[in-house]
């Protein structure tokens, strides 16, 4: 009998299956998934690897006698299952990736770091005892107070909890009136949390919800304004997949992995609930992968990772919010949730359910083509009216002399909010490194006349297009009107906290962002606070936009519309449209009418209409148009080629070398832009250029390209970091 395996190391060139002979005394032990120990290496050192697949010696082709044996196996259980190493293969197929790269993304670090389930000693009660061996006072106190909560407590706690002595403990386990057993502890979160009880579905939740459990498709878009209650038909949706003794996962931005989720969750279905996110300490991690893996644990609420859990019996992956960038991993394998669900879901056939406000246009693309069944609801459960948008011209506050962050028309709602005793959201889109240039009069921003994404300012005073690499000098006047009033904005949130303290000195003040949030509970306690009334006003990034649930908010105010608006990437009129959506989405949840304030240099672009007007079509149409027009997603592909080098000449040398080799394997209708420098051109020390290869290729195609970049990395290899992406995320 023999293996292939998988060894884990990062080294390139040995990212393929390795054949080892299993020993005889191995042969009924191991099996696709166990981890091993083998010797590797001219000096057969030995290291740790993964079984691929089993071989009979029938398979072998090149059959070499000299072939090594494993050493032995880590685990008394398989760390992957059959079902893992076909995500495995279609990552490494899909994302360019190494093996070693996707079995790292399914097991928990802390099997490598040898964590194990924790065990404890509880003490029981033996049932089958007599009564007449309870004859003496204290000890049937003892046996009652054991029998109370059977299997709970360790001899200590038993001692502590129930002021017994050790000594009568221990006398009554050796004479049989009490045993002692090993439980498996785990380091999850006990917290009870409120239950919250069914509430009667609306028609459009009712109808969502059999559609989904009655209609033969396998992936559903589910288009609800924000509060319709599609979090509702979730959580129905998940007890029926209980019912039918089936598993789910819940998959949500990491962002609005709120307290306010999870609470639903947890409330409703206590235990069965296994969470998981990267705020969990490696030892948490095991346990809630030892648990859903053990079948403890039949839902799973997480970030995308949670995605590869081992979950036995998978019935349904709903992933929450489909539209948010954070679905697509930055760290390799670079994939995408939504991409990966639906293969899970095809071989291990069951339901997709992706929910948004506001579908990413790829998604809504393919609901319209029929790939996914699309489910629509207009309503919000309160009966309520979305909440009324205005759009500020923010050229206008310019001219009359406000130079502030805000505009006349929402400090005076703000005003008036907080006279009502009503709370209010003010958000800022702070994030991302680059911040885009514009003129404060007219509103003109720079933009590359090749690309029609804006320009960027770097720091040597040159405004560069990060999609083809153009690059001019900065001016202080604006091209268009002459005026001087030419600024590039930074203004952040820990600025809009201080004015608004200045403005409205009274006000209590929460801010919510990347800086507010470290520490491990920061985030409840903001959100508690809010949600208690403890604070009037909440400035917050992205994390304000989703999830939260504050019957008390009725204004919401986006401080600058124009921030998303201007990123160098081709979704900036999607996700602005999707952020203002989201965001407003806070307002009028409760009895009271929502407003909302969009502040905006550029208050007539189709984006902020689109979302004034919650007019999705609309802006499908126009977005679409120009996705096939630039061959953008879903129409083509983008490969983006990132090398990073200390070695500045050798980096630009290298990357000529590869986009000479890459020429030759381009087709017609493919397009390679660069080599440039990133727009994060230096990053730790480290120089970055990128290529970008543009068009409809094929995962065949892409695998050469893989294939050309390493071979030409293979003897620069300690010099010069190369990474690829398809479709990525951010071009920086
Ligand atoms: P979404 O996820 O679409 O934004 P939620 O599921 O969060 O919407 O629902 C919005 C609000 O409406 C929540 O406060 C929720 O508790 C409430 N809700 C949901 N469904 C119902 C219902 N059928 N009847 C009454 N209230 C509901
Ligand atoms: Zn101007
Ligand atoms: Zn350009």
């Amino acid at each position: 009998m023999y293996a292939e395996i998988i060894i884990n190391s990062d080294a390139l060139e040995i990212d393929k299956p390795f054949t080892y002979k299993v020993p005889s005394e191995l042969q009924d032990k191991i099996g696709i998934g166990f981890r091993v120990k083998v010797p590797f290496g001219p000096k057969s050192r030995p290291i740790e690897g993964f079984v691929f697949s089993i071989l009979q010696e029938d398979d072998l082709i090149n059959f070499n006698y000299r072939v090594k044996e494993i050493l032995n196996i880590c685990d008394d259980y398989a760390i992957l299952t059959n079902y893992d190493m076909e995500v495995i293969k279609f990552l490494r197929r899909k994302y360019l990736c190494k093996f070693i790269d996707a079995i790292r993304l399914m097991i928990p670090v802390g099997i490598m770091k040898g964590l194990r389930e924790k065990k404890k000693k509880v003490v029981l009660v033996n049932e089958e005892i007599h009564e007449d061996q309870l004859d003496k006072e204290n000890y049937k106190k003892l046996y009652d107070f054991v029998a109370s909560n059977n299997g709970i407590y360790t001899k200590t706690e038993i001692v502590s909890n129930g002021c017994f002595s050790l000594y009568l403990l221990n006398k009554l386990i050796e004479k049989g009136i009490l045993k002692t057993e090993e439980q498996t502890v785990f380091r999850y979160n006990t917290r009870i949390y409120d239950t919250d009880s069914n509430k009667k579905l609306t028609r459009e939740q009712e109808n969502c919800l059999n559609t989904i459990l009655n209609s033969p498709d396998q992936k559903y878009l589910i288009k609800g304004v924000t509060g319709s209650g599609k979090t509702e038909v979730y959580i129905r949706l998940v007890e029926e997949m209980l019912r039918q003794n089936k598993s789910t996962i819940v998959l949500v931005p990491e962002i609005s992995l709120t307290p306010q989720m999870i609470e639903r969750f947890k409330g409703r279905f206590g235990e069965n609930v296994a969470l998981f996110h990267s705020r969990l300490s490696d030892g948490e991690r095991f346990d809630e992968w030892y648990r859903v893996k053990e079948g403890k644990a039949k839902l799973v609420i997480g970030a995308r990772s949670a995605l590869f859990l081992p979950l036995q019996n998978l019935g349904l992956i709903i992933i929450d919010e489909e539209h948010e960038n954070t679905y697509k991993s930055e760290h390799n394998p670079k994939y995408h949730t939504r991409e990966v669900s639906e293969f899970i879901c095809e071989i291990k056939d069951c339901k997709l359910v992706m929910g948004s406000a506001t579908p990413s246009i790829e998604s809504y693309y393919k609901a319209i083509r029929g790939e996914y069944k699309l489910i629509e609801m207009h309503k919000r459960t309160n009966g309520k009216e979305m909440p009324h948008m205005e759009i500020v011209d923010m050229r206008e506050e310019l001219k009359s002399k406000n130079l502030s962050l805000f505009s006349r028309k929402l400090l005076a709602e703000i005003e008036a909010t907080l006279k009502d005793k009503k709370q209010v959201i003010l958000f800022l889109n702070r994030r991302g490194y680059s911040t885009f240039i514009s003129c404060r009069s007219c509103g003109y921003v720079f933009k590359c006349p090749e690309c029609d994404v804006s320009m960027t300012y770097h720091k040597n005073g040159y405004l560069i297009c990060h999609y083809c690499g153009r690059a001019e000098k900065s001016k202080t006047v604006c091209p268009k009107c002459n005026s001087k009033y030419v600024k590039f904005f930074g203004a952040g949130t820990e600025r809009v906290e201080l004015e608004v303290k200045k403005y409205f000195p009274k006000s209590r003040v929460l801010r919510m962002d990347v800086d507010t949030t470290r520490h491990k509970n920061s985030h409840e306690s903001i959100y508690n606070c809010f949600k208690n009334g403890e604070a009037d006003i909440l400035i917050g990034t992205q994390m304000v936009s989703k999830g939260l649930d504050f019957k008390n908010v009725t204004l919401v105010g986006v401080l600058a519309a124009d921030m998303s608006l201007n990123l160098p990437d081709y979704r900036a009129s999607e996700r602005t449209y999707q952020i203002i959506t989201q965001v407003a989405g806070r307002s009028g949840r409760g009895e009271d009418e929502g407003k909302v304030i969009v502040q905006s240099y550029t208050p007539n672009h189709y984006s902020l209409k689109c979302a004034q007007e919650e007019d999705y079509e609309s802006l499908f149409k126009e977005e679409i148009k120009i996705r096939r027009l630039m061959e953008n997603p879903p129409f083509g592909k983008i490969l983006l080629i990132v090398g990073s080098s200390k070695f500045e000449e050798k980096l630009t040398k290298f990357m000529y070398t590869l986009e000479a080799d890459l020429k030759k394997l381009v087709v017609d209708d493919l397009t390679i832009l660069g080599p440039v420098p990133c727009i994060i051109s230096k990053l730790k020390e480290n120089y970055r250029w990128q290529i970008i290869i543009k068009g409809n290729f094929d995962d065949e195609f892409s695998e050469k390209v893989k294939d050309t970049l390493y071979l030409l990395n293979k003897s620069v290899y300690n010099e010069i970091r190369v990474s690829i992406d398809i479709n990525p995320n951010n071009m920086t």
